[in-house]
């Protein structure tokens, strides 16, 4: 079967195409043949070697397809299923293993696109506004990046849980989209000082909660937007990792609160992730929760597919494609 393999973390040639022997299933785990492939920011983090794992590195972290054989002691999933799952490294491939627990069983109506584009992004988005920070009507939350993958999604569920969403975004057409996902206002953060057009746009206040997965360069004002006792929900590193800060900053900037989540903490046991990702797919199923695909690339294009993330040229959701 045909991989993408990183023998050595750089650059988006460092990705290479690879055949490798079609793996078998383990006890506990199931053989899906992938029909679509999430690509996330997370899979940049591994090749470039932010985040560590062995060389040769496998990339990709989601994907959805056909279940083609099942290990020893696994239930509830049977070949032939139609499957998605995540968080699970090795999906930039024509086949990957995969944990049985991982696995979630489609709902009829839904394609295997819309499912490799939801499960990632989509309980991310899902985690963040139901559980770091639980929104309630009356919030007002700064979602960055409102037009991109995962910032698309909060934006959704975060006026599904009543709260209104101050959106930011680098081009005056980024700021339409966040719109259409119902951002009540949207900041274009590279044309202005964005903490004090979100204090302008709070009477002064700040927002309850920062969702900011930008990490490097918005960390400090994202700090400034919140009202005092505020969430700073710091969750990416688009633009690079945060660096180390004093404690004692936290205290100067209004005694706020600092978080920094992943989604596997989020989805700790089988029940949680299947609480996830059933709303999650759920939604979709049922049209409440748009997903807006922003492009699709064979699997073997993949370096452009992640030049355009890291170059801030796409909105919504990348696939690959394999075969
Ligand atoms: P996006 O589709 O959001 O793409 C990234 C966006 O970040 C860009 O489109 C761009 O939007 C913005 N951005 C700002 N500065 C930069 C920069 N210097 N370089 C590149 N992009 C920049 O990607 P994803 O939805 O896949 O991921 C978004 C973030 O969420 C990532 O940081 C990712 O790590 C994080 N994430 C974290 C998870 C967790 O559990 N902790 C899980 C899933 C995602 P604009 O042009 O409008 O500025």
């Amino acid at each position: 079967m045909k991989q993408i393999l990183v023998k050595e973390c750089g650059g988006p040639e460092k990705m290479e195409l690879v055949e490798v022997a079609k793996p078998a299933p383990g006890p506990g785990q199931v053989l899906v043949k992938l029909a679509s492939i999430g690509v996330n920011f997370i899979d940049i983090y591994f090749r470039i070697g932010l985040y560590k794992a062995p060389a040769p590195v496998s990339l990709g972290m989601e994907g959805a397809g056909v279940v083609e054989a099942v290990g020893e002691g696994v239930e509830g999933v049977k070949t032939g299923d139609r499957v998605a799952y995540c968080m699970v490294r090795g999906s930039y491939a024509e086949y990957a293993v995969v944990p049985a627990a991982q696995i979630v069983v489609l709902p009829a109506a839904l394609d295997f696109q819309s499912a490799s584009a939801a499960m990632l992004q989509g309980m991310t988005a899902h985690y963040l506004t139901h559980s770091t920070y639980a929104l309630k009507p009356g919030d007002t939350c700064l979602v960055h990046a409102a037009a991109g993958g995962t910032g698309g999604l909060i934006t959704q569920m975060a006026k599904m849980r009543g709260a209104r969403v101050i959106g930011t975004a680098s081009t005056r057409e980024k700021a339409a989209l966040a719109k259409a996902s119902g951002a009540d206002e949207v900041i274009l953060y590279t044309e202005c000082e964005f903490d004090q057009e979100v204090k302008r746009l709070t009477g002064g206040r700040g927002v309850d909660v920062v969702y900011d997965s930008v990490g490097a360069s918005t960390f400090m004002r994202s700090l400034d937007s919140l009202k005092p006792r505020g969430m700073m929900v710091t969750f990416g590193n688009a633009s690079g990792a945060v660096p180390a800060i004093e404690p004692l900053l936290l205290n100067q900037k209004g005694s706020l609160y600092l978080t920094r989540p992943a989604l596997a903490h989020y989805a700790t046991t089988r029940e949680e992730l299947l609480a996830r990702a059933n709303d999650v797919l759920g939604w979709v199923a049922s049209g409440k929760l748009k997903l807006r695909i922003g492009r699709t690339y064979p699997l073997a294009h993949v370096a452009q597919a992640h030049i355009d993330l890291a170059g801030r040229a796409t909105t919504g959701k990348l696939l690959l494609i394999p075969g």
